[in-house]
C-alpha cells in the first residue's frame, strides 16, 4: 500500500536548503495551505518560544555531535536561565535518575525528583482489572501517577521538566499536566533497552515483524 501523505515518500529532503525546484508534488512545505504556516510562523513572536527556539538552534549549531543528550539538557537549561530542573522518572530508573540529579547539582541547578509511584495509588483507583495487573491483583500495585508527577512538579514551581523513562502513555499525560516546558532525557523501551530507535533500524532483519500487521490489539 502506498501512503501518500506529507514527507513519509520523500527521497529528497529539499526543505533542508529550499531547493524549491525539487520539492516532491506530496510536499507540504509546497503546498501548505498560507495560514498554517502563519500560525506556526507567528508562535515565534512569543519571547519565550523565541529563545527556546534560538537556544536550542545554537546549542545544534554549537555541539552538534559533541556532547551528549544529558550534556545538552544542561547547557540548553542554563541558557535559557532555568534554575529549578524536574525529575519526573519511571521508579525503575531511579538509579539513572539520581545521577543525572547528581549531576544537575554539579552544573548549579537544582533537581526536583519525583518518581511514577508517587502517591502509591493503587492500579484499581483506574478501574484495572486484576488480571491486568502484574501481580494479579495478590496485594497493593500501584500505578504510575504522572498527573500527580507533573501536579507535584507545578507545586514546586520548577523552571523545566525532564522525562526520565515514562511509560507510552503516562508521558504524555504528564505533558499534558505538567505547566513547565518538558524534554526527554530517556525514552522506555522494556526490551532494547531504552533505544527504541533500534526496532527501526533493524526492520530489515530482527524486528521486521514491526512491518508486519501482527501488532496485538
Ligand atoms: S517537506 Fe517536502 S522536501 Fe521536506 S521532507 Fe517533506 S516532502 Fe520532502
Amino acid at each position: 500500500m502506498e501512503i501518500n501523505i506529507g514527507c513519509v515518500n520523500c527521497g529528497v529532503k529539499a526543505c533542508e536548503h529550499k531547493t524549491e525546484e525539487k520539492y516532491p508534488p506530496f510536499c507540504p512545505t509546497k503546498n501548505m495551505d498560507n495560514t498554517v504556516f502563519n500560525k506556526a510562523d507567528n508562535a515565534y513572536e512569543n519571547d519565550e518560544d523565541l529563545k527556546i527556539a534560538y537556544t536550542s538552534a545554537v546549542l545544534e549549531g554549537q555541539f552538534y555531535g559533541k556532547l551528549t543528550r544529558a550534556e545538552e539538557i544542561i547547557v540548553f537549561a542554563k541558557r535559557m536561565g532555568y534554575k529549578k530542573i524536574g525529575i519526573a522518572n519511571c521508579v525503575g530508573l531511579l538509579s539513572e535518575a539520581r545521577i543525572f540529579a547528581k549531576a544537575l547539582e554539579k552544573n548549579g541547578l537544582e533537581p526536583v525528583m519525583v518518581s511514577c509511584k508517587v502517591g502509591a495509588v493503587d492500579k484499581s483507583r483506574i478501574g484495572v482489572e486484576n488480571e491486568n495487573k502484574l501481580n494479579k491483583g495478590c496485594e497493593h500495585e500501584s500505578m504510575c501517577n504522572p498527573i500527580l508527577q507533573a501536579e507535584f512538579m507545578n507545586s514546586q514551581n520548577t523552571d523545566m521538566n525532564v522525562i526520565i523513562g515514562l511509560c507510552v502513555g503516562h508521558d504524555s499525560l504528564f505533558i499534558k499536566h505538567s505547566d513547565a516546558i518538558i524534554t526527554t532525557l530517556v525514552t522506555k523501551d522494556r526490551v532494547l533497552a531504552h533505544n527504541p530507535v533500534a526496532a527501526l533500524y533493524t526492520s530489515s532483519s530482527y524486528y521486521k515483524r514491526i512491518l508486519e500487521d501482527n501488532v496485538p490489539e
